[in-house]
Protein backbone atom coordinates (compact mmCIF):
# COMPACT_ATOMS: atom_id res chain seq x y z
CA UNK A 1 0.00 0.00 0.00
CA UNK A 2 1.35 3.22 -1.30
CA UNK A 3 2.65 5.28 2.18
CA UNK A 4 -0.12 8.30 1.63
CA UNK A 5 -2.83 5.28 1.85
CA UNK A 6 -0.83 4.12 4.64
CA UNK A 7 -0.27 6.65 6.67
CA UNK A 8 -4.11 8.04 6.47
CA UNK A 9 -5.36 4.45 7.69
CA UNK A 10 -3.03 4.98 10.86
CA UNK A 11 -4.12 8.57 11.93
CA UNK A 12 -7.91 7.54 11.25
CA UNK A 13 -7.35 4.34 13.36
CA UNK A 14 -8.95 4.66 16.77
CA UNK A 15 -12.07 6.69 15.10
CA UNK A 16 -12.47 3.45 12.84
CA UNK A 17 -11.40 1.21 16.02
CA UNK A 18 -14.46 3.14 17.63
CA UNK A 19 -17.18 2.78 15.07
CA UNK A 20 -17.11 0.08 12.17
CA UNK A 21 -18.56 -3.06 12.64
CA UNK A 22 -15.71 -5.64 10.88
CA UNK A 23 -18.60 -8.31 10.09
CA UNK A 24 -19.99 -5.90 7.77
CA UNK A 25 -17.62 -4.97 6.19
CA UNK A 26 -15.41 -7.64 5.72
CA UNK A 27 -18.53 -9.44 3.22
CA UNK A 28 -17.83 -6.61 0.65
CA UNK A 29 -14.15 -6.86 0.79
CA UNK A 30 -14.32 -10.74 0.19
CA UNK A 31 -16.46 -10.18 -2.85
CA UNK A 32 -13.30 -7.31 -3.77
CA UNK A 33 -11.19 -10.42 -3.51
CA UNK A 34 -8.97 -8.32 -1.04
CA UNK A 35 -9.30 -10.15 2.15
CA UNK A 36 -9.78 -14.44 2.03
CA UNK A 37 -12.13 -16.63 4.21
CA UNK A 38 -9.34 -17.54 6.90
CA UNK A 39 -8.44 -14.25 7.20
CA UNK A 40 -12.20 -13.59 7.66
CA UNK A 41 -12.55 -16.39 10.08
CA UNK A 42 -9.60 -15.12 12.14
CA UNK A 43 -11.15 -11.80 12.71
CA UNK A 44 -14.58 -13.02 13.36
CA UNK A 45 -12.74 -14.94 16.43
CA UNK A 46 -11.92 -12.07 18.66
CA UNK A 47 -14.24 -11.73 21.17
CA UNK A 48 -15.75 -8.14 21.03
CA UNK A 49 -16.96 -5.74 17.80
CA UNK A 50 -13.93 -3.37 18.94
CA UNK A 51 -11.33 -6.41 18.78
CA UNK A 52 -12.82 -7.31 15.42
CA UNK A 53 -11.93 -3.80 13.39
CA UNK A 54 -8.75 -3.44 15.79
CA UNK A 55 -7.70 -6.99 13.59
CA UNK A 56 -9.14 -5.39 10.23
CA UNK A 57 -7.07 -2.73 10.47
CA UNK A 58 -4.10 -4.61 11.39
CA UNK A 59 -4.77 -6.24 8.53
CA UNK A 60 -5.22 -4.15 6.35
CA UNK A 61 -2.44 -2.18 6.76
CA UNK A 62 -0.36 -4.80 5.36
CA UNK A 63 -2.64 -5.15 2.42
CA UNK A 64 -1.97 -2.99 -0.97
CA UNK A 65 -3.87 -0.17 -2.09
CA UNK A 66 -7.10 -2.40 -3.81
CA UNK A 67 -7.83 -3.47 -0.58
CA UNK A 68 -7.31 0.42 1.33
CA UNK A 69 -9.90 1.17 -1.68
CA UNK A 70 -12.16 -1.83 -1.18
CA UNK A 71 -12.37 -1.23 2.66
CA UNK A 72 -13.35 2.62 1.47
CA UNK A 73 -16.53 1.64 -0.42
CA UNK A 74 -17.50 -1.20 1.65
CA UNK A 75 -17.53 2.31 4.35
CA UNK A 76 -19.54 4.24 2.00
CA UNK A 77 -21.77 0.99 1.14
CA UNK A 78 -22.18 0.41 5.11
CA UNK A 79 -23.30 4.04 5.74
CA UNK A 80 -20.14 4.91 7.36
CA UNK A 81 -19.80 8.29 5.32
CA UNK A 82 -18.32 10.47 7.69
CA UNK A 83 -15.37 7.83 8.35
CA UNK A 84 -15.47 6.84 4.59
CA UNK A 85 -14.50 11.04 4.46
CA UNK A 86 -11.46 10.82 6.47
CA UNK A 87 -9.65 8.12 3.91
CA UNK A 88 -10.68 10.11 0.99
CA UNK A 89 -8.21 12.47 0.44
CA UNK A 90 -5.56 9.58 0.64
CA UNK A 91 -7.21 7.41 -2.19
CA UNK A 92 -4.40 5.76 -4.32
CA UNK A 93 -4.99 5.87 -7.82
CA UNK A 94 -4.64 2.32 -9.54
CA UNK A 95 -5.05 3.36 -13.55
CA UNK A 96 -2.61 2.86 -16.04
CA UNK A 97 -2.24 6.78 -15.97
CA UNK A 98 -1.09 6.80 -12.46
CA UNK A 99 0.77 4.05 -12.83
CA UNK A 100 3.37 5.80 -15.11
CA UNK A 101 3.00 9.42 -13.36
CA UNK A 102 6.56 9.15 -11.49
CA UNK A 103 9.02 11.41 -12.46
CA UNK A 104 11.85 9.19 -12.27
CA UNK A 105 10.13 6.73 -14.81
CA UNK A 106 9.26 4.05 -12.30
CA UNK A 107 5.62 3.47 -11.21
CA UNK A 108 3.93 3.66 -7.66
CA UNK A 109 4.35 -0.31 -7.85
CA UNK A 110 7.93 -0.13 -8.36
CA UNK A 111 8.72 2.69 -6.26
CA UNK A 112 6.76 0.36 -3.42
CA UNK A 113 8.83 -2.33 -4.29
CA UNK A 114 12.17 -0.71 -3.81
CA UNK A 115 11.88 1.18 -1.01
CA UNK A 116 10.53 -1.99 0.49
CA UNK A 117 13.90 -3.36 -0.33
CA UNK A 118 15.82 -0.86 0.81
CA UNK A 119 17.41 0.73 -2.86
CA UNK A 120 18.80 3.85 -2.98
CA UNK A 121 16.75 6.64 -4.44
CA UNK A 122 18.14 8.21 -7.68
CA UNK A 123 20.60 11.10 -6.18
CA UNK A 124 19.01 14.58 -6.60
CA UNK A 125 21.35 15.01 -9.30
CA UNK A 126 21.25 12.70 -11.99
CA UNK A 127 21.88 11.88 -15.72
CA UNK A 128 20.60 9.00 -17.43
CA UNK A 129 23.60 6.76 -19.42
CA UNK A 130 21.04 4.47 -21.26
CA UNK A 131 23.29 2.31 -23.21
CA UNK A 132 24.80 1.18 -19.88
CA UNK A 133 21.83 0.90 -18.39
CA UNK A 134 20.42 -1.47 -21.17
CA UNK A 135 23.02 -3.57 -21.03
CA UNK A 136 22.61 -4.40 -17.01
CA UNK A 137 18.68 -4.73 -17.58
CA UNK A 138 19.74 -7.02 -20.52
CA UNK A 139 21.48 -9.34 -18.55
CA UNK A 140 19.21 -9.35 -15.25
CA UNK A 141 16.77 -9.96 -17.92
CA UNK A 142 18.74 -13.47 -18.03
CA UNK A 143 18.18 -14.02 -14.63
CA UNK A 144 14.86 -14.56 -15.19
CA UNK A 145 14.45 -17.97 -15.70
CA UNK A 146 17.37 -19.37 -13.11
CA UNK A 147 19.51 -17.84 -10.29
CA UNK A 148 22.94 -16.37 -10.97
CA UNK A 149 24.95 -13.39 -11.34
CA UNK A 150 25.71 -10.27 -12.56
CA UNK A 151 28.61 -8.32 -11.98
CA UNK A 152 29.13 -4.44 -12.44
CA UNK A 153 32.55 -3.52 -12.27
CA UNK A 154 34.21 -0.48 -12.53
CA UNK A 155 36.92 2.21 -11.03
CA UNK A 156 36.01 4.02 -7.70
CA UNK A 157 33.20 7.25 -8.44
CA UNK A 158 32.35 5.61 -11.57
CA UNK A 159 28.61 5.54 -10.59
CA UNK A 160 28.07 1.49 -10.63
CA UNK A 161 25.82 1.74 -7.42
CA UNK A 162 23.16 4.42 -9.37
CA UNK A 163 23.72 2.78 -12.30
CA UNK A 164 22.53 -0.63 -10.27
CA UNK A 165 19.29 1.28 -8.61
CA UNK A 166 18.84 2.86 -11.55
CA UNK A 167 18.61 -0.81 -13.50
CA UNK A 168 16.08 -2.05 -11.61
CA UNK A 169 13.72 0.65 -11.22
CA UNK A 170 11.06 -0.61 -14.29
CA UNK A 171 8.42 -2.12 -14.17
CA UNK A 172 8.25 -4.73 -16.62
CA UNK A 173 11.78 -6.19 -15.04
CA UNK A 174 10.44 -6.27 -11.99
CA UNK A 175 6.92 -7.87 -12.52
CA UNK A 176 8.62 -10.14 -15.34
CA UNK A 177 11.84 -11.44 -13.71
CA UNK A 178 11.65 -10.55 -10.31
CA UNK A 179 8.16 -11.00 -8.59
CA UNK A 180 9.66 -11.60 -5.54
CA UNK A 181 11.34 -8.46 -4.85
CA UNK A 182 14.39 -6.29 -5.14
CA UNK A 183 16.79 -6.01 -1.83
CA UNK A 184 19.52 -4.08 -1.31
CA UNK A 185 22.39 -4.93 0.89
CA UNK A 186 25.36 -2.10 0.97
CA UNK A 187 28.22 -4.07 1.93
CA UNK A 188 31.49 -2.54 1.86
CA UNK A 189 34.90 -3.75 3.69
CA UNK A 190 33.93 -5.99 6.30
CA UNK A 191 35.18 -7.92 8.29
CA UNK A 192 34.16 -11.36 8.91
CA UNK A 193 31.78 -10.42 12.39
CA UNK A 194 30.36 -7.07 10.77
CA UNK A 195 29.42 -9.83 7.66
CA UNK A 196 27.75 -11.58 10.05
CA UNK A 197 25.60 -8.21 11.73
CA UNK A 198 24.81 -7.34 7.75
CA UNK A 199 23.33 -10.79 6.95
CA UNK A 200 21.61 -10.87 10.38
CA UNK A 201 20.06 -7.56 9.76
CA UNK A 202 18.84 -8.90 5.83
CA UNK A 203 17.11 -11.52 7.68
CA UNK A 204 15.99 -9.49 9.79
CA UNK A 205 14.74 -7.52 7.26
CA UNK A 206 13.24 -9.85 5.74
CA UNK A 207 11.46 -12.07 7.80
CA UNK A 208 9.80 -9.14 9.22
CA UNK A 209 8.45 -8.31 5.81
CA UNK A 210 7.57 -11.84 4.99
CA UNK A 211 5.36 -11.68 8.91
CA UNK A 212 3.78 -8.93 7.62
CA UNK A 213 2.54 -10.58 4.94
CA UNK A 214 1.70 -13.66 6.49
CA UNK A 215 1.21 -13.16 9.92
CA UNK A 216 1.49 -17.17 10.74
CA UNK A 217 4.81 -17.42 9.74
CA UNK A 218 7.24 -16.75 13.03
CA UNK A 219 10.48 -14.74 13.90
CA UNK A 220 13.32 -16.63 14.44
CA UNK A 221 16.18 -15.49 16.71
CA UNK A 222 18.70 -14.08 14.97
CA UNK A 223 21.65 -16.38 13.00
CA UNK A 224 24.71 -17.05 15.39
CA UNK A 225 27.69 -18.13 13.40
CA UNK A 226 28.30 -16.97 9.36
CA UNK A 227 27.10 -20.51 8.61
CA UNK A 228 23.85 -20.21 10.44
CA UNK A 229 23.09 -17.25 8.56
CA UNK A 230 23.95 -18.64 5.11
CA UNK A 231 21.52 -21.26 5.35
CA UNK A 232 19.03 -18.62 6.54
CA UNK A 233 19.57 -16.90 4.10
CA UNK A 234 18.97 -19.64 1.51
CA UNK A 235 15.77 -21.05 3.06
CA UNK A 236 14.27 -17.55 3.29
CA UNK A 237 15.40 -16.40 -0.32
CA UNK A 238 13.93 -19.94 -1.83
CA UNK A 239 11.11 -20.31 0.05
CA UNK A 240 9.74 -17.04 1.16
CA UNK A 241 11.37 -14.88 -1.60
CA UNK A 242 11.86 -17.24 -4.67
CA UNK A 243 12.45 -15.39 -7.71
CA UNK A 244 13.41 -12.22 -6.09
CA UNK A 245 16.74 -10.13 -6.75
CA UNK A 246 19.49 -9.64 -4.24
CA UNK A 247 21.57 -6.66 -4.95
CA UNK A 248 25.02 -6.59 -3.10
CA UNK A 249 26.65 -3.37 -3.14
CA UNK A 250 30.42 -2.15 -3.42
CA UNK A 251 32.16 -6.24 -2.30
CA UNK A 252 35.43 -6.13 -2.19
CA UNK A 253 36.43 -9.73 -0.92
CA UNK A 254 35.45 -12.96 -2.64
CA UNK A 255 35.11 -14.30 0.82
CA UNK A 256 32.49 -12.20 1.51
CA UNK A 257 30.50 -13.24 -1.86
CA UNK A 258 30.82 -16.85 -1.05
CA UNK A 259 28.02 -16.39 2.37
CA UNK A 260 25.79 -15.24 -0.80
CA UNK A 261 26.82 -18.42 -2.40
CA UNK A 262 22.91 -19.64 -2.00
CA UNK A 263 21.53 -20.33 -5.76
CA UNK A 264 19.74 -16.67 -5.96
CA UNK A 265 19.75 -14.00 -8.31
CA UNK A 266 22.50 -11.26 -7.24
CA UNK A 267 23.22 -8.47 -8.98
CA UNK A 268 26.49 -7.09 -7.45
CA UNK A 269 28.70 -3.56 -7.70
CA UNK A 270 32.28 -4.23 -7.17
CA UNK A 271 35.93 -2.74 -8.41
CA UNK A 272 36.86 -6.16 -8.60
CA UNK A 273 35.86 -7.85 -11.70
CA UNK A 274 37.18 -10.97 -11.12
CA UNK A 275 35.24 -11.32 -7.75
CA UNK A 276 32.91 -13.75 -8.85
CA UNK A 277 35.25 -16.58 -10.01
CA UNK A 278 34.75 -17.80 -6.89
CA UNK A 279 31.30 -18.76 -6.89
CA UNK A 280 28.98 -21.15 -8.77
CA UNK A 281 26.26 -20.63 -11.28
CA UNK A 282 25.82 -18.66 -14.53
CA UNK A 283 27.52 -15.22 -14.64
CA UNK A 284 27.91 -12.11 -16.64
CA UNK A 285 29.42 -8.71 -16.08
CA UNK A 286 28.74 -5.17 -16.91
CA UNK A 287 31.89 -2.72 -17.48
CA UNK A 288 31.23 0.59 -16.50
CA UNK A 289 33.10 3.44 -18.28
CA UNK A 290 35.07 5.71 -15.80
CA UNK A 291 33.84 8.79 -17.73
CA UNK A 292 30.60 10.49 -18.24
CA UNK A 293 30.30 11.80 -22.19
CA UNK A 294 31.27 15.64 -21.89
CA UNK A 295 27.54 16.49 -22.49
CA UNK A 296 26.49 14.46 -19.84
CA UNK A 297 29.09 15.50 -17.29
CA UNK A 298 28.44 19.54 -18.07
CA UNK A 299 24.35 18.59 -17.52
CA UNK A 300 25.67 17.04 -13.84
CA UNK A 301 27.35 20.89 -13.62
CA UNK A 302 24.50 22.76 -14.76
CA UNK A 303 21.79 20.90 -12.80
CA UNK A 304 23.73 22.06 -10.10
CA UNK A 305 24.11 25.31 -10.65
CA UNK A 306 20.38 25.69 -11.86
CA UNK A 307 21.44 26.49 -15.75
CA UNK A 308 21.86 25.36 -18.94
CA UNK A 309 24.80 23.63 -20.04
CA UNK A 310 24.84 25.89 -23.26
CA UNK A 311 25.27 28.78 -20.15
CA UNK A 312 27.58 27.27 -18.08
CA UNK A 313 31.05 29.54 -18.20
CA UNK A 314 34.31 28.22 -19.87
CA UNK A 315 35.71 26.56 -17.00
CA UNK A 316 33.26 24.09 -16.91
CA UNK A 317 34.26 21.69 -20.06
CA UNK A 318 38.09 22.26 -18.59
CA UNK A 319 36.47 20.54 -15.25
CA UNK A 320 34.97 17.91 -17.14
CA UNK A 321 38.39 17.49 -19.41
CA UNK A 322 40.36 17.79 -16.18
CA UNK A 323 38.87 14.49 -14.14
CA UNK A 324 37.54 12.73 -17.37
CA UNK A 325 33.99 12.90 -16.62
CA UNK A 326 34.17 11.17 -13.53
CA UNK A 327 30.72 11.19 -11.87
CA UNK A 328 31.57 11.14 -8.70
CA UNK A 329 34.28 14.34 -9.27
CA UNK A 330 31.88 15.87 -11.63
CA UNK A 331 29.17 15.85 -8.65
CA UNK A 332 31.46 16.68 -5.61
CA UNK A 333 31.97 19.93 -7.76
CA UNK A 334 28.82 20.64 -8.72
CA UNK A 335 28.19 20.23 -5.31
CA UNK A 336 29.97 22.86 -3.74
CA UNK A 337 29.64 25.20 -7.16
CA UNK A 338 26.20 25.39 -5.81
CA UNK A 339 26.93 26.63 -2.63
CA UNK A 340 29.76 29.04 -3.93
CA UNK A 341 28.32 29.75 -7.86
CA UNK A 342 30.93 32.20 -8.71
CA UNK A 343 34.06 29.74 -8.20
CA UNK A 344 34.50 28.27 -11.47
CA UNK A 345 37.97 29.14 -11.95
CA UNK A 346 38.84 28.17 -8.00
CA UNK A 347 37.82 24.76 -8.70
CA UNK A 348 39.49 24.26 -11.92
CA UNK A 349 42.81 25.11 -10.53
CA UNK A 350 42.46 23.08 -7.19
CA UNK A 351 41.46 20.21 -9.51
CA UNK A 352 44.23 20.78 -11.62
CA UNK A 353 46.61 21.44 -8.30
CA UNK A 354 45.17 17.75 -7.95
CA UNK A 355 43.85 19.69 -4.23
CA UNK A 356 41.54 17.12 -3.50
CA UNK A 357 41.05 16.92 0.05
CA UNK A 358 39.42 20.19 -0.34
CA UNK A 359 36.99 19.06 -2.97
CA UNK A 360 35.34 17.50 -0.13
CA UNK A 361 31.54 17.23 -0.25
CA UNK A 362 29.35 14.80 1.99
CA UNK A 363 27.69 12.92 -0.84
CA UNK A 364 24.86 10.95 -0.40
CA UNK A 365 26.47 7.45 -1.40
CA UNK A 366 29.74 6.20 0.55
CA UNK A 367 32.69 8.17 -0.08
CA UNK A 368 32.88 11.93 0.65
CA UNK A 369 36.33 12.66 -1.22
CA UNK A 370 37.63 11.12 -4.14
CA UNK A 371 41.06 10.09 -2.22
CA UNK A 372 38.90 8.41 0.45
CA UNK A 373 37.41 6.36 -2.76
CA UNK A 374 41.03 5.56 -3.90
CA UNK A 375 43.05 4.90 -0.65
CA UNK A 376 40.83 2.43 -0.06
CA UNK A 377 41.07 0.74 -3.17
CA UNK A 378 44.83 0.30 -2.89
CA UNK A 379 44.72 -0.67 0.82
CA UNK A 380 42.99 -3.74 -0.10
CA UNK A 381 45.69 -4.93 -2.08
CA UNK A 382 48.66 -7.22 -0.68
CA UNK A 383 51.84 -5.44 0.80
CA UNK A 384 53.91 -6.42 -2.25
CA UNK A 385 51.28 -5.55 -5.02
CA UNK A 386 50.72 -2.11 -2.73
CA UNK A 387 54.30 -1.12 -3.04
CA UNK A 388 54.47 -2.05 -6.97
CA UNK A 389 51.20 -0.11 -7.38
CA UNK A 390 52.85 2.91 -6.29
CA UNK A 391 55.86 2.81 -8.79
CA UNK A 392 53.15 3.24 -11.71
CA UNK A 393 53.86 6.91 -10.17
CA UNK A 394 56.75 7.04 -12.60
CA UNK A 395 54.66 6.84 -15.57
CA UNK A 396 53.87 9.65 -17.56
CA UNK A 397 50.15 10.62 -18.45
CA UNK A 398 48.40 9.30 -21.01
CA UNK A 399 51.11 6.77 -21.44
CA UNK A 400 50.44 3.23 -22.25
CA UNK A 401 53.04 0.28 -21.33
CA UNK A 402 53.40 -3.37 -22.46
CA UNK A 403 54.25 -5.55 -19.15
CA UNK A 404 58.16 -6.07 -20.22
CA UNK A 405 58.65 -2.16 -19.30
CA UNK A 406 57.27 -3.21 -16.05
CA UNK A 407 59.26 -6.45 -15.85
CA UNK A 408 62.18 -4.07 -16.53
CA UNK A 409 61.80 -1.96 -13.59
CA UNK A 410 60.64 -4.84 -11.21
CA UNK A 411 63.43 -7.26 -12.37
CA UNK A 412 60.65 -10.17 -13.12
CA UNK A 413 59.53 -12.27 -15.43
CA UNK A 414 56.62 -10.41 -17.93
CA UNK A 415 54.41 -13.81 -17.28
CA UNK A 416 54.22 -12.48 -13.49
CA UNK A 417 54.24 -9.09 -13.94
CA UNK A 418 51.17 -9.67 -15.96
CA UNK A 419 49.78 -11.82 -12.89
CA UNK A 420 50.16 -8.59 -11.24
CA UNK A 421 49.17 -6.44 -13.65
CA UNK A 422 45.89 -8.47 -13.62
CA UNK A 423 45.22 -8.10 -9.98
CA UNK A 424 45.03 -4.52 -10.42
CA UNK A 425 42.69 -4.51 -13.62
CA UNK A 426 41.00 -6.73 -11.74
CA UNK A 427 40.52 -4.16 -9.00
CA UNK A 428 40.04 -1.07 -11.38
CA UNK A 429 42.43 0.73 -10.54
CA UNK A 430 44.60 -0.28 -13.98
CA UNK A 431 43.61 -0.22 -17.23
CA UNK A 432 44.14 -2.54 -20.15
CA UNK A 433 43.98 -1.83 -23.73
CA UNK A 434 43.14 -5.25 -25.63
CA UNK A 435 43.39 -3.77 -29.01
CA UNK A 436 46.87 -4.31 -28.83
CA UNK A 437 48.97 -7.38 -28.73
CA UNK A 438 50.83 -7.70 -26.46
CA UNK A 439 48.64 -5.79 -24.02
CA UNK A 440 49.29 -2.18 -22.79
CA UNK A 441 48.21 -0.68 -19.66
CA UNK A 442 47.66 2.43 -18.31
CA UNK A 443 46.13 4.31 -15.38
CA UNK A 444 43.14 6.68 -15.69
CA UNK A 445 44.31 10.58 -15.06
CA UNK A 446 43.03 10.68 -11.60
CA UNK A 447 44.58 7.44 -10.46
CA UNK A 448 47.92 8.90 -11.39
CA UNK A 449 47.86 12.78 -10.31
CA UNK A 450 46.20 10.58 -6.51
CA UNK A 451 49.07 8.32 -6.39
CA UNK A 452 51.62 11.37 -7.33
CA UNK A 453 50.04 13.42 -4.46
CA UNK A 454 50.58 10.46 -1.98
CA UNK A 455 53.87 9.75 -3.34
CA UNK A 456 55.59 13.06 -3.69
CA UNK A 457 58.54 12.49 -1.74
CA UNK A 458 59.30 9.11 -3.29
CA UNK A 459 58.85 10.02 -6.91
CA UNK A 460 62.57 10.99 -7.97
CA UNK A 461 64.19 8.35 -6.54
CA UNK A 462 61.48 6.16 -8.75
CA UNK A 463 62.88 7.55 -12.02
CA UNK A 464 66.59 6.62 -10.72
CA UNK A 465 65.30 3.29 -9.63
CA UNK A 466 64.26 2.87 -13.29
CA UNK A 467 66.68 4.48 -14.67
CA UNK A 468 69.35 1.73 -12.85
CA UNK A 469 67.03 -1.15 -13.59
CA UNK A 470 67.27 -0.09 -17.41
CA UNK A 471 71.08 0.18 -17.39
CA UNK A 472 71.55 -3.53 -15.46
CA UNK A 473 69.24 -5.13 -18.04
CA UNK A 474 70.51 -3.74 -21.14
CA UNK A 475 74.47 -2.97 -19.91
CA UNK A 476 75.53 -4.38 -23.29
CA UNK A 477 73.14 -2.21 -25.38
CA UNK A 478 70.02 -0.60 -25.72
CA UNK A 479 67.18 -2.64 -27.09
CA UNK A 480 66.96 -3.12 -31.02
CA UNK A 481 63.65 -5.62 -31.44
CA UNK A 482 61.48 -1.94 -32.63
CA UNK A 483 58.90 -3.83 -29.88
CA UNK A 484 56.48 -1.58 -27.76
CA UNK A 485 59.05 -1.77 -25.25
CA UNK A 486 61.94 -0.99 -27.07
CA UNK A 487 59.95 1.83 -28.37
CA UNK A 488 58.96 3.20 -24.16
CA UNK A 489 62.88 3.14 -23.74
CA UNK A 490 63.28 5.64 -26.85
CA UNK A 491 60.95 8.05 -25.93
CA UNK A 492 61.03 7.36 -21.98
CA UNK A 493 64.24 6.94 -20.85
CA UNK A 494 65.53 10.67 -21.32
CA UNK A 495 62.55 11.69 -19.55
CA UNK A 496 63.40 9.47 -16.16
CA UNK A 497 66.67 10.57 -16.65
CA UNK A 498 65.77 14.26 -16.42
CA UNK A 499 63.69 13.50 -13.99
CA UNK A 500 66.92 12.16 -11.89
CA UNK A 501 68.66 14.67 -12.25
CA UNK A 502 66.12 16.86 -10.57
CA UNK A 503 65.51 14.06 -8.10
CA UNK A 504 69.47 14.95 -7.23
CA UNK A 505 69.58 18.60 -7.16
CA UNK A 506 66.37 19.66 -5.61
CA UNK A 507 67.99 17.16 -2.66
CA UNK A 508 68.74 19.03 0.63
CA UNK A 509 71.83 16.61 1.30
CA UNK A 510 73.34 16.52 -1.59
CA UNK A 511 73.24 20.59 -1.62
CA UNK A 512 74.15 20.88 2.09
CA UNK A 513 77.38 18.59 1.14
CA UNK A 514 78.28 20.03 -2.67
CA UNK A 515 77.89 23.99 -0.67
CA UNK A 516 80.95 22.24 1.74
CA UNK A 517 83.26 21.21 -0.67
CA UNK A 518 82.75 23.52 -3.68
CA UNK A 519 80.90 26.51 -2.34
CA UNK A 520 77.04 28.16 -3.67
CA UNK A 521 78.46 29.28 -6.17
CA UNK A 522 78.86 26.23 -8.26
CA UNK A 523 75.64 25.70 -7.09
CA UNK A 524 73.79 28.23 -8.19
CA UNK A 525 75.41 27.46 -12.00
CA UNK A 526 74.10 24.10 -11.89
CA UNK A 527 70.57 25.44 -11.27
CA UNK A 528 70.95 27.93 -14.01
CA UNK A 529 73.38 25.14 -16.75
CA UNK A 530 70.43 23.22 -16.35
CA UNK A 531 67.88 24.98 -15.62
CA UNK A 532 65.77 23.75 -18.92
CA UNK A 533 65.51 21.14 -17.85
CA UNK A 534 64.48 21.35 -14.25
CA UNK A 535 61.25 21.87 -12.98
CA UNK A 536 60.56 25.86 -12.68
CA UNK A 537 58.82 26.45 -9.72
CA UNK A 538 61.11 24.22 -7.40
CA UNK A 539 64.56 25.39 -9.11
CA UNK A 540 63.44 29.01 -8.17
CA UNK A 541 62.73 27.74 -4.66
CA UNK A 542 66.25 26.17 -4.35
CA UNK A 543 67.87 29.18 -6.33
CA UNK A 544 66.12 31.31 -3.73
CA UNK A 545 67.60 29.75 -0.54
CA UNK A 546 70.83 30.02 -2.44
CA UNK A 547 71.02 33.01 -2.40
CA UNK A 548 69.26 34.41 0.75
CA UNK A 549 71.52 32.07 2.03
CA UNK A 550 74.96 32.21 0.52
CA UNK A 551 77.02 34.58 2.58
CA UNK A 552 76.35 31.68 5.26
CA UNK A 553 77.30 28.82 3.32
CA UNK A 554 80.53 30.45 2.67
CA UNK A 555 81.33 30.49 7.09
CA UNK A 556 83.25 28.02 8.73
CA UNK A 557 82.57 26.21 10.52
CA UNK A 558 80.02 25.35 7.97
CA UNK A 559 75.95 26.58 9.31
CA UNK A 560 73.48 24.11 10.30
CA UNK A 561 71.73 23.74 6.53
CA UNK A 562 68.45 22.50 8.31
CA UNK A 563 68.17 25.11 10.14
CA UNK A 564 68.92 28.09 7.90
CA UNK A 565 65.88 25.86 5.28
CA UNK A 566 63.26 26.18 7.79
CA UNK A 567 63.32 29.56 7.53
CA UNK A 568 61.81 29.46 4.28
CA UNK A 569 58.41 29.63 3.35
CA UNK A 570 56.55 26.42 4.31
CA UNK A 571 55.43 26.26 0.39
CA UNK A 572 58.73 25.86 -0.30
CA UNK A 573 60.45 22.12 -1.39
CA UNK A 574 63.29 23.31 0.11
CA UNK A 575 61.31 24.10 3.51
CA UNK A 576 59.43 20.61 3.62
CA UNK A 577 62.68 18.31 3.26
CA UNK A 578 63.99 20.26 5.95
CA UNK A 579 61.32 19.67 8.13
CA UNK A 580 61.24 16.25 7.63
CA UNK A 581 64.78 15.99 8.58
CA UNK A 582 64.52 17.77 11.61
CA UNK A 583 61.28 15.78 12.49
CA UNK A 584 63.73 12.76 12.14
CA UNK A 585 66.60 14.38 14.54
CA UNK A 586 63.66 15.13 16.85
CA UNK A 587 63.11 10.84 16.66
CA UNK A 588 66.08 9.76 17.19
CA UNK A 589 66.95 12.94 19.66
P1 LIG B 1 30.55 3.83 -7.41
O1 LIG B 1 29.50 2.90 -6.86
O2 LIG B 1 31.03 3.42 -8.76
O3 LIG B 1 31.70 4.11 -6.45
P2 LIG B 1 28.44 5.75 -7.20
O4 LIG B 1 27.38 5.06 -7.97
O5 LIG B 1 28.37 5.68 -5.72
O6 LIG B 1 29.88 5.23 -7.66
O7 LIG B 1 28.52 7.23 -7.71
C1 LIG B 1 29.38 8.17 -7.11
C2 LIG B 1 28.76 9.53 -7.18
O8 LIG B 1 28.75 9.95 -8.55
C3 LIG B 1 27.32 9.57 -6.74
O9 LIG B 1 27.25 9.89 -5.38
C4 LIG B 1 26.71 10.65 -7.59
O10 LIG B 1 26.90 11.88 -6.95
C5 LIG B 1 27.54 10.64 -8.83
N1 LIG B 1 26.84 9.94 -9.92
C6 LIG B 1 27.03 8.66 -10.31
N2 LIG B 1 26.23 8.36 -11.36
C7 LIG B 1 25.52 9.48 -11.63
C8 LIG B 1 24.53 9.83 -12.60
N3 LIG B 1 24.09 8.94 -13.51
N4 LIG B 1 24.03 11.08 -12.59
C9 LIG B 1 24.46 11.97 -11.68
N5 LIG B 1 25.38 11.71 -10.75
C10 LIG B 1 25.92 10.49 -10.71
Amino acid sequence: MEEGARSCLLQSRSSLEQDIRASYLMDHMISDGVLTGDEEDRIRSKPTRKEQAAALLELLLRKDNHAYISFYNALVRESYGDLASLLHNSLPLVSPEAEKSFSDGGTRYVQAVLSEGGVPQRPVVFVSRPALMNRVREKLYHLQKEPGWVTVFGMAGSGKSVLAAEAVRDHALITECFPGGVHWLSVGQLDRSDLLVRIQSLCFRLEQQSQEKDPSSSLHRPPGSLEEAKERLRFLMLRRYPRSLLILDDIWDSSVLKAFDIQCRVLLTTRDRSLADCVSGSKSEVAVESGLEEDQALEILALYVNGKPQRLPEQARSIVRECKGSPLVVSLIGALLREFPDRWAYYLHTLQQKKFKRIRKSSSYDYDALDQAMAASIQVLSEEHRERYIDLTVLEKDVKVPAKVLSVLWDLEPEEVEDVLQDFVNKSLLFRDCHHRPYLYYLHDLQLDFLAEMNRSGLESLHTKVVRQYQQRYSQGPPTSGDEECLYWFRFLTYHMAKELCSLMFSLDWVRTKAQIMGPAHLINDYVEYGAILDKEVRGQFQEFLSLNGHQLEQRPFPDVVQLALSQPDSSEVYRQALLQAQERATRG
